[in-house]
């Protein structure tokens, strides 16, 4: 098992200390660090000026209240969050997620594992996260409108063009950014199209921004796949969830000639061993919002709904997890492997829990992180603001080339940073270590902020 550095220790106790009971944000950290004994070893200067230690440490954490009225006139509280972890490299920028589970912890997570993430891409962003412990399932449209429009108001102070650009994540798509933006040009009286990104097409979109995070996983495990000489080509692939990553990660995957077989949501999973219909589970989800239980109802015969259980359990080639922290645990990975997994992909932020990771990359799997593997939605967010701030819009093709270049791009970092710091073909280390050093060397060269 990696362990932290000695010189590190502190560093990593200090921040359990100080955010107490924040454990996704521990998780994350730990992660980091663990993979920046190797960098002081060959770079001691990163280890001056409490240089990691500020990284660690978010610049600026708001915290707010969401009161809003549902459709029964009754008065609801909401917390807020919005965490500008680091702006070395440009405006904070990352999504905002409306969730029940949505903390602090987890947002600081989120935001931390960003700052990366945005650094690997190599474009001018900064790491942040937003959200709210609001659930928007079973919420009328109207009821969805007044709590954005509330959450904004907040909100709208803290954020810009050049100062953080917000965008969707768990819980928040096309419809919520439109009434965010809607509020955010009320509040303020400009049409700031680069305010907030994942915005629909006709008032300042980018073509192929929904779809960036799926595809862009996919461009990065089939890269994964051909360093090893195979491809998505005939491969039984696995993907969780059923939201805006999973959806576009089936939809390249099956374009790349892979077949998808099984996908979930949050009440359980659906397998379909002639290959998912993709169709039908975007007209599902995305069309009526309903759930992946109504697949195995409409398809009938070949199609079978489990309720509750794993995911994981379905034997494949390729796991690509896509709905939420922790949800691939050791368990999973040792089930995995047994039924001979090769490569796992993850499209969600840190789903695959440390334990899980080790028995992968002990059993010799290729293992891709979500900081690199996913990062081909915020790489298009960046596409978007400049297309905002140049007053064009690019055609399908091309930014979706623009995309299929960053991730491949970020997929030979990775590989080449690995390799470098002893260890080829650990795409933990290799992110982890690309994504820290663009960040220290900015954060180095502005003195002590
Ligand atoms: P969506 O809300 O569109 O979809 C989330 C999916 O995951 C749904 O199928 C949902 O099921 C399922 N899910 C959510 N929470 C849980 C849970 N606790 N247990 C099991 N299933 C769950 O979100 P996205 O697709 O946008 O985000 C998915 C992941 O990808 C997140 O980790 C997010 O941070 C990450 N990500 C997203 C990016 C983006 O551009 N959207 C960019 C980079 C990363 P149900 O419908 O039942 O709630």
């Amino acid at each position: 098992m990696v362990n932290v550095d000695e010189k590190l220790e502190p560093i990593l106790n200090d921040v359990l200390r100080r955010n107490a009971g924040e454990h996704e944000f521990h998780q994350a950290v730990r992660e980091v660090l663990e993979s920046l004994g190797r960098v002081i070893a060959k770079r001691p200067r990163y280890a001056n000026n409490a240089l990691i230690e500020r990284i660690c440490e978010p610049e600026r954490q708001i915290i707010f209240r969401v009161p809003w009225v549902n459709d029964r006139g009754q008065v609801r509280i909401n917390r807020g969050f919005r965490v500008q972890f680091n702006s070395a490299l440009g405006p904070y920028k990352g999504g905002i997620r409306f969730h029940p589970s949505v903390n602090v912890g987890i947002i600081k997570f989120l935001g931390f594992e960003q700052t990366f993430k945005n650094a690997l891409t190599g474009m001018p962003i900064g790491g942040g996260k937003g959200g709210s412990d609001f659930s928007p399932r079973d919420r009328s449209d109207a009821e969805i409108m007044r709590f954005c429009q509330s959450f904004m108001t907040e909100l709208h102070r803290h954020i810009g063009e050049y100062v953080d650009v917000p965008a969707g994540d768990i819980g928040v798509g096309g419809r919520e950014i439109g009434y965010m933006f809607g509020q955010y040009k009320r509040l303020t009286n400009r049409y700031e199209a680069g305010v907030l990104t994942g915005k629909a097409l006709f008032y300042g979109g980018s073509r192929a921004r929904k779809e960036a995070t799926g595809y862009g996983a996919a461009y990065f495990v089939r890269r994964m796949l051909q360093t090893k000489g195979h491809d998505f080509d005939g491969k039984k692939v696995v993907v969780s969830g059923s939201g805006n990553v999973a959806i576009y990660t089936m939809e390249k995957v099956i374009e790349f000639g892979g077949k998808v077989i099984a996908c979930s949501d949050s009440n359980g999973y659906v397998v379909d061993e002639t290959g998912i219909d993709f169709a039908l589970v975007k007209d599902i989800k995305e069309g009526r919002r309903g759930r992946i239980s109504e697949y195995a109802k409409i398809k009938g015969g070949h199609a079978r709904y489990v309720e509750g259980g794993s995911i994981w359990d379905v034997p494949c080639d390729v796991a690509m997890p896509s709905a939420t922290q922790n949800e691939l645990t050791g368990k999973d990975a040792k089930i995995l492997i047994k039924n001979g997994v090769m490569a796992v992909g993850e499209g969600a932020n840190m789903p695959t829990t440390p334990e899980a990771v080790r028995f992968f990359q002990e059993a010799g799997v290729l293992f891709a992180p979500g900081k690199a593997a996913n990062a081909g939605g915020v790489a298009t967010s960046a596409l978007e603001m400049q297309q905002n701030a140049s007053r064009d819009s690019w055609t399908f093709e091309q930014t979706e080339a623009r995309l299929a270049e960053i991730m491949h791009n970020i997929h030979d970092t990775c590989a080449a940073t690995a390799e470098e710091y002893g260890t080829p073909g650990d795409y933990v280390l290799g992110a982890n270590v690309a994504g820290f050093v663009r960040v220290a060397e900015a954060m180095d060269a502005l003195g002590v902020i």
